[in-house]
């Protein structure tokens, strides 16, 4: 095992985000990932800063991935390395945004003409196209396709492991007091595997950053959408979220 030994010192940078850097380790198979404390919105046009997001979204993730992977869902997460930082396995990143909706709110509502909080009677996937630069567009199964994004039968797998996330997540923030509206999800490839069902593994983070979470008593936004609006209180919508998952 090299994990722990050689990851504490910084590796080469292989991608710089909006929220996280990624590090190479000395084990190929492995990068560290550093949250960051930055917070963009409107595809990096408002930009933010505060003390403790970027702990708190590790915190989050670190918590929800391993439940995640009891579930079935296999993913990058390895283990928490610090406060800031964790280790995940080594992945190329589908480059889309997979959507998942319970419920109307934010982009989606908007361009039906619906009001914020019209439910769905079925859940909703959509896949944007990870580009801040065209404003993350609505692409399809045949777009990821048609540009060697993706096969076919890892599209299929993407969208099952998608609604299996939604299937695990939804009742396990009701019973937080918590309804998920809706959330981003990012997946990766592990190399040198061929077959979609061990090559996909969800990736990146779910915090309150890439999630739509509404308190289910009083109706109170408890995520990114405090910063997006300037509603005020973002930093302590996000400890609470962490509270309210670490509560179990
Ligand atoms: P919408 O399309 O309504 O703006 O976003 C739907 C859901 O996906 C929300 O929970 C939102 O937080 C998340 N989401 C969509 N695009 C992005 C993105 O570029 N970055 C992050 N962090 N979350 C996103």
């Amino acid at each position: 095992m090299t994990t722990s030994a050689n990851t504490q010192s910084s590796g080469e940078l292989k991608y710089e985000g909006k929220a996280k850097r990624v590090f190479a380790t000395a084990n190929p198979g492995e990068y560290r990932v550093e949250y960051k404390d930055d917070a963009t919105a409107f595809n990096a046009q408002k930009r933010g800063s505060w003390a403790g997001k970027g702990a708190t979204n590790n915190a989050i993730t670190a918590l929800l991935y391993p439940q995640l992977e009891d579930a079935g869902v296999p993913t990058h997460f390895l283990k928490k390395l610090s406060d800031t930082e964790q280790l995940v396995r080594a992945v190329t990143i589908v480059p889309i945004e997979v959507i998942v909706r319970n419920v109307a709110a934010g982009s989606f509502a908007k361009k039906l003409g619906l009001e914020e909080g019209t439910p769905l009677s079925r859940p909703v996937v959509e896949y944007c196209y990870k580009s801040d630069a065209l404003g993350d567009p609505l692409v399809n199964t045949d777009t990821a396709v048609a540009l060697g994004w993706a096969s076919v039968a890892e599209m299929k797998r993407i969208r099952q492991l998608a609604i299996q996330v939604r299937d695990f997540l939804t009742p396990y923030f009701l019973t937080r007091g918590i309804r998920l509206i809706d959330f981003k999800l990012e997946f990766g490839k592990l190399p040198g595997l061929s077959d979609p069902g061990e090559a996909i593994v969800l990736a990146d983070e779910i915090s309150p950053d890439t999630c739509r979470f509404w308190d289910a008593e009083t109706g109170e936004k408890m995520d990114k959408d405090r910063f997006r609006r300037d509603l005020g209180g973002v930093e302590a919508a996000y400890a609470e979220m962490l509270r309210r998952i670490e509560q179990g």
